[in-house]
C-alpha cells in the first residue's frame, strides 16, 4: 500500500514537473513559459499561448470547423475534431484531436515539440526539452484606452427613473473592464477619466494618441424620447449617416454645444482638423468595424438584448483617434427595464465579460509578427 502511494506521488510529481514548455529566443535573454495541462493523460496547451510566445494571430472559424493560425507569417490550418493540420497543402498529424475546454482550444503538446520544428525549421527548433525560436517582432496590441463617456458637469443620459446618470454607470463598468483586461490580457489599460470629472472630447482622443494606444473604446449608455426603445449598438466613425445614427450622434456630440463652447467649438472640431482626423480613422475603418462586430456579437449573445447592430456615425470623440476606435452603447437608460439591468452589478459583469471577450478575440486576430 505504501509503495503504491509512493509511486503515485512520483507520478504526480513527474506530471507537475512537466506542466510547461520553455521557449527561448535566439536574440533575447528572457524566455517564455507555455503552460500546459493534462486531460486524460494527454498534455495540452491553450492555443492562445501561441500568441504570447510567438505573437501568432489566431482566428477561430467556428462555422467551417477550423482554427487558422498565422505564425512567423506562415498559415497553419487546424481541422477541428481531427488531429490534423494543413500547411502548404500537406497534412501533419499531431496524434490527438484539439479539444475544447471552458471555451478554450487545447492543442496537444506534440504540435509544439514535433510538428512546429518540422514545418518551420528556420524559425523554431526543439532541443534539450526546450523550444528555441527566432525572436518575434512585437507589433501587438499593448495599450488600450478605455473612455467612460461624459463626467463632471456633463451627466450624459438621465435614466427613466431620473435617479441614475450615464456618467456614473459607464464609469463603474469601465473600471470593471479595466480590471479584467489588465488581469487577463497582459496589456496596459488607460482610462480617459477615473473619477467624476469633465473631460472634453478632444482631450479624450489626444490622451489616446499621446499614449500611443492601439485601441480606443468609448463606453456609453443610450437614451431615446421613445421610452420603449431598447437594445445594444456599437458605432465606428464615418461621415455617412442614417437617421437613427444621426440621432445618437447628436446626443453624444451635444456636449460640444453645451459644455465646450457652443458653435465656436463645433466649428473648431469641424474644420481642417476633422478632415485630417477622418483620414486617420479611415485607415482603421476595417479594423474598427471588425472590433465593433466582435463587441456587438459578444454583448448581444450574452445578454439577449435587442441587436441594434454595428453602425457608422460621425462622433466627435472618435475623430482624431489614430487607432481603431469604437463607441459602445450598452443599452437605453430611458427604458425602464434596461435602466434596471444597467444598474445591476451582475448584469454589468455580464457586459464586461462580453466586452473583454470581444477585445481579446480582436487582439489575437490582429496581433502581428514578423
Ligand atoms: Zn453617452
Amino acid at each position: 500500500m505504501k509503495k503504491v502511494f509512493f509511486v503515485l506521488i512520483v507520478i504526480v510529481f513527474l506530471i507537475e514537473l512537466k506542466a510547461s514548455v520553455t521557449v527561448e529566443y535566439k536574440t533575447r535573454l528572457a524566455s517564455e513559459i507555455i503552460k500546459t495541462e493534462f486531460v486524460e493523460g494527454i498534455e495540452y496547451f491553450n492555443v492562445y499561448e501561441l500568441n504570447k510566445a510567438f505573437k501568432a494571430q489566431i482566428v477561430e472559424g467556428v462555422l467551417d470547423q477550423r482554427l487558422n493560425i498565422n505564425i512567423y507569417d506562415e498559415q497553419l490550418i487546424f481541422l477541428l475534431e481531427s488531429s490534423y493540420l494543413s500547411f502548404h497543402s500537406e497534412l501533419y498529424n499531431y496524434t490527438f484531436p484539439i479539444i475544447q475546454k471552458d471555451e478554450k482550444y487545447l492543442i496537444p503538446v506534440k504540435f509544439l515539440e514535433e510538428i512546429l520544428p518540422l514545418i518551420i525549421p528556420d524559425k523554431i527548433s526543439y532541443t534539450n526539452n526546450k523550444i528555441v525560436a527566432t525572436t518575434p517582432i512585437d507589433n501587438s496590441i499593448r495599450t488600450i484606452v478605455l473612455d467612460p463617456g461624459h463626467g463632471g458637469k456633463d451627466p450624459g443620459a438621465v435614466s427613466f427613473s431620473k435617479d441614475n446618470f450615464e456618467k456614473d454607470i459607464v464609469l463603474i463598468i469601465t473600471r470593471k473592464l479595466e480590471k479584467m483586461l489588465s488581469d487577463s490580457l497582459g496589456v496596459k489599460i488607460l482610462l480617459t477619466r477615473d473619477k467624476d470629472e469633465f473631460v472634453s472630447l478632444q482631450q479624450r482622443t489626444q490622451f489616446a494618441n499621446g499614449n500611443n494606444a492601439n485601441l480606443f473604446i468609448s463606453i456609453h449608455c443610450n437614451a431615446h424620447y421613445n421610452k420603449k426603445i431598447d437594445g445594444i449598438e456599437v458605432y465606428y466613425l464615418s461621415t455617412a449617416k442614417t437617421d437613427d445614427a444621426r440621432a445618437v450622434e447628436a446626443l453624444e456630440n451635444k456636449v460640444v454645444y453645451e459644455f465646450e463652447g457652443g458653435e465656436e467649438a463645433v466649428k473648431k472640431y469641424d474644420d481642417l482638423a476633422f478632415i485630417l482626423a477622418d483620414m486617420a480613422q479611415s485607415e482603421h475603418l476595417e479594423e474598427s468595424y471588425d472590433l465593433g462586430m466582435k463587441l456587438q456579437n459578444a454583448l448581444v449573445n450574452s445578454t439577449n438584448s435587442y441587436n441594434r447592430g454595428v453602425k457608422q456615425a460621425n462622433f466627435y470623440v472618435l475623430r482624431g483617434a489614430f487607432m481603431p476606435a469604437v463607441l459602445v452603447e450598452l443599452g437605453f437608460l430611458s427604458n425602464k427595464e434596461e435602466e434596471k439591468k444597467l444598474i445591476n452589478s451582475k448584469y454589468q459583469d455580464k457586459l464586461v465579460r462580453s466586452m473583454f471577450e470581444g477585445i481579446r478575440d480582436f487582439k489575437f486576430k490582429y496581433d502581428k509578427m514578423q
